[in-house]
């Protein structure tokens, strides 16, 4: 089956509409497609009408922004109930200091001398209430500041970096919580892609686990090829479900575009199986 279950809309800090992102799925042959924008669900209610026109099968989805030590950890959610109040609060929780981040982000930059740069950044934001580090990159190339999106990140949106601001997130037993109040499954998004040292990825896999947490991006557009056999062998020894994911977030701009991940390793069990 081919299964994405994690990409990015204008609801976040993807380039296309929610229907957009469904029809451009449906066109490259996505059979099964979970929209996950970050800290956010509002995009869902037109993301399954546009589904249901295509006759493609669509889960709920949300890819939730989490503190783990001094780290930030993504955890997706699959098949919730999108109108539980308590995942509705609890992300609007998590949204809520992005706009004093996004401030002290664009004064980390005027300090060096970039100014603008959070008017700059508002012109590339599709939802208010979501202003990410992706609108700030965008808006740095436009500029020239560098050439493309993973070179900005690396010399002024990273921890160190005149654009980084520390900021807390949501706590992972919250995000699990939920995730799972509201009846959906727990994913650690793109492991290859967090900055924890290799000696500490155990810690989170325990914790993640000891929460009830379900599954884990095998495969993602986000990490390397290499990474699907590393967290392959995580997901045998923990018992984790195994998801596959573009986590495209535009066309021209996401390497790997929508339904064309890898496959995963055919003696995993897909976590699709509990969501269809
Ligand atoms: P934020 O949630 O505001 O911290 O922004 C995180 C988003 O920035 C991610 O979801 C990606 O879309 C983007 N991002 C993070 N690191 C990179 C990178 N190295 N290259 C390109 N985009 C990145
Ligand atoms: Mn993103
Ligand atoms: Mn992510
Ligand atoms: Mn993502």
């Amino acid at each position: 089956m081919n299964a994405d279950l994690h990409c990015h809309s204008t609801i976040s800090d993807g380039l296309l509409a929610p229907r957009e992102v469904v029809r451009r799925a449906y066109a490259n042959g996505v059979e099964l497609l979970a929209l996950t924008d970050h800290d956010e669900i509002s995009g869902l209610v037109e993301a399954r009408a546009e589904a249901v026109a295509c006759g493609l099968r669509f889960v709920n989805g949300v890819e939730v922004s989490v503190s783990w030590g001094d780290q930030t950890v993504h955890i997706v959610g699959l098949g919730f109930d999108a109108t539980d109040p308590a995942l509705l609060a609890g992300l609007q929780q998590v949204r809520s200091g992005r706009d004093e981040r996004a401030r002290c982000m664009s004064e980390g930059l005027a300090a060096i001398g970039i100014r603008g740069v959070l008017e700059g950044a508002q012109r590339y934001v599709g939802n208010p209430a979501l202003v990410s580090r992706a609108h700030f990159a965008r808006y740095l190339v436009e500029i020239g500041i560098a050439r493309d999106m993973p070179n900005v990140f690396e010399h002024y949106l990273v921890r160190g970096k005149p654009g980084f601001v520390e900021h807390e997130w949501a706590s992972l037993e919250d995000a699990l919580g939920w995730i799972h109040g509201a009846g959906g499954l727990a994913v650690i998004a793109h492991p290859g892609r967090t900055r924890l040292a290799k000696s500490e990825m155990p810690k989170l896999f325990e914790r993640f686990k000891a929460l009830g947490g379900e599954a884990i991006e095998v495969v993602s557009g986000s990490q390397s090829g290499p990474d699907a056999l590393e967290y392959a062998r995580v997901a045998r020894r923990y018992g984790f479900l195994a998801s596959r994911a573009s986590d495209f977030h535009g066309p021209g701009e996401s390497p790997v575009d929508l339904g064309r991940a890898e496959i995963l390793p055919p003696d995993l069990t897909p976590v699709w199986e509990r969501l269809v």
